[in-house]
């Protein structure tokens, strides 16, 4: 099968999160199984060009019809770890990917909506008739609409379109003018309930709800999240358009790539370990204490690793952190947000912090660092508000570092309490909280510093447990694979 990826986050490339993963660890899985796969990005000014190589300009004159114009672009390409990316860099004076930052201005719908318009132009100037266009969130949402609308007539009518929702928070509701933008000119035919009008605002459209109901497939990341965006208000408002589509959607574990998340070759990390030598592992911690300048004592070490958005419960990270702290832990955090409100916050709280030798907290984004503290940590706790999938526990539980996270989401399909699951024992894997505030996370940290220091041996298990779960992309590749052979003989 041909596929095509359409995006606007691949790792490491252009990575803000877990959909970046996705997007890697999906594509290359797909091609060990046979597929030609190719991802579309926009060519954006702060990528990290040192992952790409053998960058060349492919497509010199693509003109993309926008507004009453046409925006001259220029295609590249380049393989990012062995897989075929071609970006797309607009020359036009809006600088729509030249700003420094992938996400978060305000012509954000604007930027993304013709970053759509002119993937679809170049499949069909450059003579790309794949068999299947995956898309993903709502920046890509409107790829199915401009395909069925417009695209097949010119030529397109072969491919059929899988579209995965990452968060459903972020659902790209803005105004009609949109539609005219990328040359849907009948506003009165997509403002409508049926088709791209919010089911909140009846004035304003919404293009994630456009990818609903225009793809042939839809998926989300996990089963658990599948079910509460649907039936909760987690769907922020699409949850009746997730019922009328219902027989086209479903949810999918996400995977991990295990070619770079794996401690047995990892090359980020002093130590390589595995199952049968987890005690390598403890060289780890120490370097990780050693390269954040934190004591060498006989105590656990905590992380968290992660985005610091609100989604992620701010305020119950901060907690996790006094808490570890008072109860004779150390606590190491990676992350960034952007929104600078909460990253000053986490600023005021590592200076408070700057002498405490058992904690460091490391405001940015660093991959290298990210693979140290999942090797070197004892324990990683995410008290997520809500979690479409989450990555970070299934790396941590790769890396024998026992996940403390509340039940949402893939949190919850993914993690098995230690005390209080149904599964046996040697399927249990970590702590897992109901409610989302300071009792419920004192609760399952408790029992698990606990359990490391009273059952050690016990500690270990659940450890191994985690590593023994294969969180690989190999089976949600089949289930991709089957979906696409599903719509393609529809
Ligand atoms: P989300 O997609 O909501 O950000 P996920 O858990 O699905 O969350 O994916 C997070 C991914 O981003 C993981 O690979 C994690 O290691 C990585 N990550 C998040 N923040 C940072 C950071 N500050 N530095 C390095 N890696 C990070």
């Amino acid at each position: 099968m041909f596929i095509v990826m359409v995006a606007t986050e691949c790792a490491p490339v252009a990575k803000v999160g877990g959909l970046a993963d996705v997007v890697f660890g999906l594509s290359r899985e797909l091609e060990v199984r046979g597929n030609s796969v190719e991802i579309i990005l926009p060519k954006y000014d702060c990528m990290r060009y040192d992952h790409i190589c053998g960058l060349q300009e492919a497509f010199h004159d693509l003109l993309v019809p926008f507004y009453d114009q046409w925006i001259h672009c220029s295609v590249f390409f380049g393989f990012v770890h062995g897989r075929k990316c071609f970006f797309i860099e607009p020359h036009s004076h809006n600088n729509f990917f030249n700003r420094g930052i992938y996400y978060g201005h305000q012509d954000d719908p604007e930027r993304f909506a013709f970053f759509c318009r002119a993937a679809l132009e170049f499949m069909l100037k450059s003579n790309k008739q794949p068999d299947i266009i995956h898309c993903h969130d709502w920046q890509t949402g409107l790829v199915p609409v401009l395909l069925f609308d417009i695209y097949k007539y010119l030529g397109m009518s072969h491919p059929r379109v899988c579209y995965t929702l990452h968060n459903l928070k972020h659902q790209g509701v803005t105004g009609g003018h949109i539609l005219r933008a990328v040359g849907l000119n009948r506003p009165d035919y997509y403002v409508n309930q049926d088709r791209l009008q919010d089911n909140f605002n009846p004035s304003a459209i919404n293009l994630m709800k456009g990818g609903i109901v225009y793809s042939n497939f839809v998926t989300t990341v996990s089963p658990g999240y599948a079910w509460e965006i649907q039936n909760t208000d987690l769907g922020y408002g699409l949850n009746h358009t997730l019922h009328v589509h219902g027989q086209k959607f479903g949810g999918i574990l996400n995977g991990i790539d295990y070619d770079v998340w794996n401690p047995e070759i990892d090359c980020y990390i002093p130590y390589n370990y595995g199952i049968d030598t987890l005690d390598v592992k403890y060289g780890n911690k120490e370097a990780l204490r050693h390269r954040l300048l934190l004591r060498q004592d006989f105590k656990p070490l905590i992380s968290y690793i992660g985005r610091l958005d609100h989604q992620k419960g701010v305020d119950l990270i901060k907690h996790a952190i006094f808490y570890a702290l008072d109860n004779g832990c150390q606590f190491v955090l990676l992350g960034s947000s952007p929104d600078p409100g909460i990253n000053d916050s986490f600023r005021h709280l590592k200076h408070h912090l700057n002498n405490n030798p058992d904690c460091h907290l490391e405001i940015g984004y660093n991959e290298e660092l990210s693979h140290l503290i999942y090797a070197g940590a004892d324990m990683i706790v995410i008290p997520s508000l809500f979690e479409p999938c989450g990555l970070t526990q299934m790396i941590a539980m790769k890396y024998g570092t026992v996940p403390i996270v509340r039940a949402t989401g893939g949190l919850k399909d993914t993690v098995f309490d230690a005390d209080y699951s149904d599964k046996p024992y040697n399927e249990r894997n970590g702590y897992v909280f109901n409610d989302a505030n300071r009792e419920g996370l004192e609760s399952a940290m408790h029992r698990a510093i606990g359990m490391w220091h009273a059952y050690p041996q016990y500690f270990r298990e659940l450890m191994v447990n985690g590593m023994r779960y294969d969180y690989s992309w190999n089976h949600p590749g089949q289930h991709y694979m089957n979906i696409y052979e599903y719509i393609r003989e529809k």
